[in-house]
């Protein structure tokens, strides 16, 4: 990531460039990156349809280009393809939520156990970096680029792990959860925090890998905690949610 060229007066500076790439290929991951920011910035709320045509419009591309771009978001568990009704920004359950976390915690404690044994010297050196971009996106309010650098630190170390497999489960698993940061995010609490990234860093730096992964699952749970989950649990009690509605036999109230 390339942190560096971020503007500081601009809070949407992380998002890639404005201006379309050339080749096609670029441009198809361009628009991906554009769609997929507006759902982590919540610019584009869970369940908003994305029609093929009207995006096609927006970016000046045919609605195949489209289409490849909706697929590979759905491939990513952002956006879901439903029959007859196209794409929609994708969302979560608060069980989902959770099983992302729970799956999360065996996948990347395993991912420490290799990743312990198969380091390098720069590997260490490219995650503090990664992880001080990430501190900059978030000391800058730069929420996009935040919730995208602290979900690469984990991928990163994921690939420190070398084993391809594990790394793409994982992805999926950052993608979901970017999104229930997005939809269940605590108004002024940060999701990662960047001291936690540090403190998994230095463990494995040291080769403790007992360590690492106890600041691991402590991180995840703090990170399942700060989302607002129990307050969307409470939330589906239909009687919760219109409990402003009176009817005809206390009229006086309403009118
Ligand atoms: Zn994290």
């Amino acid at each position: 990531m390339n942190a560096q060229s971020n503007n500081s007066s601009n809070n949407i500076a992380s998002l890639p460039t404005s201006a379309p790439p050339s080749s096609k290929g670029s441009v198809q991951s361009w628009i991906y990156d554009q769609i997929f920011a507006a759902i982590l910035e919540q610019r584009l709320a869970p369940d908003t349809k994305l029609a093929e045509d009207t995006l096609g419009e927006i970016f000046g591309v045919s609605r195949t280009v489209i289409r490849a771009v909706l697929q590979r978001l759905s491939h990513d568990d952002v956006v879901e393809i439903r029959p007859n009704r196209g794409a929609v920004v994708a969302s979560l359950t608060v069980d989902e939520v959770r099983d992302v976390f729970e799956a999360r915690r065996v996948i990347e404690n395993g991912a420490i156990d290799l990743a312990c044994k198969r380091r390098k010297k720069s590997d260490v050196a490219n995650l503090k970096a990664l992880v001080e971009s990430e501190q900059e996106a978030f000391e800058g309010n730069d929420r996009g680029a935040w919730i995208r650098l602290s979900g690469e630190f984990h991928l990163a170390l994921a690939g420190i792990a070398g084993n391809k497999a594990l790394e793409d489960t994982l992805r999926a698993l950052v993608s979901r959860t970017s999104l229930a940061i997005s939809q269940y995010e605590t108004p002024g609490q940060s999701a990662c925090s960047q001291q936690d990234h540090f403190a998994i860093i230095d463990a494995i730096d040291a080769g403790d890998m007992k360590s690492a992964q106890q600041e691991m699952t402590r991180h995840l749970a703090e990170c399942e905690a700060k989302l607002d989950l129990d307050e969307q649990e409470k939330g589906t009690d239909l009687r919760t949610i219109f409990s402003n509605i009176r009817t005809g036999n206390d009229k006086s109230e309403t009118l």
